[in-house]
């Protein structure tokens, strides 16, 4: 089991005092904001995980920065970070992003869209590991991590990144292989 280092909106003294601690899985929601915080830093030795939507204008600088893709969720997407990947010479692994509550506000592939998306991510020569889920805030999580898991055993893959801070023990009890743990972590973020 993994855990991954949720650090959108932490300050460097926050990452300083977390890389001295060991931890060396990080997840980051949003391009921008993760290129400024880790420019400057060596990263030998790191992982960095990209948890949050990614739009196909910015896949080059996500296929540049990060070494996985948890949010992959669409065809156009996976036709922009092949490109990126080729023209790169540097391909992340990727896991899909799935729907599991069918949330129109939110990302994620339709659960019955994942084996059409899984073979054209393989096609296009994009290395698929595993599946990602964010349950709805107000459902029984386990109702989210179960299907979530059993979809990933009927494909073979092994990878899950399921659970946050409000509910990892279930997840890992549901099989995770990563939970993405922020205010555990570091407390509350602020705000915006
Ligand atoms: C912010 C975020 C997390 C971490 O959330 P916490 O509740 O602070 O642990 C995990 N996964 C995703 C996709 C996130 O956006």
């Amino acid at each position: 089991m993994t855990l991954t280092a949720v650090v959108k909106t932490q300050p460097p003294a926050a990452i300083d005092a977390i890389l001295a601690a060991g931890q060396a899985v990080f997840g980051e929601n949003r391009v921008q904001e993760a290129q400024a915080r880790w420019a400057d830093r060596d990263r030998a030795g790191l992982e960095l995980r990209l948890i949050g939507s990614l739009q196909t204008n910015k896949a080059e600088a996500a296929v540049a920065l990060f070494d996985v893709i948890e949010t992959l969720d669409r065809a156009r997407l996976v036709e922009a970070l092949a490109r990126a990947a080729d023209r790169a010479g540097r391909t992340p692994r990727c896991l899909i992003q799935v729907n599991t509550g069918r949330e129109p506000q939110k990302a994620g592939a339709a659960p019955e869209a994942v084996p059409a998306l899984l073979d054209t991510a393989r096609a296009a020569g994009l290395t698929v590991e595993g599946l990602m889920c964010i349950p709805p805030a107000e459902d029984d999580p386990v109702a989210h991590f179960r299907p979530l898991a059993a979809l990933a055993r009927d494909l073979g893959l092994p990878i899950l990144s399921m659970g946050m801070s409000g509910d990892y023990p279930a997840a890992i009890a549901c099989g995770a292989t990563h939970v993405r743990l922020g205010t555990a972590l570091f407390g509350e973020r602020n705000r915006p």
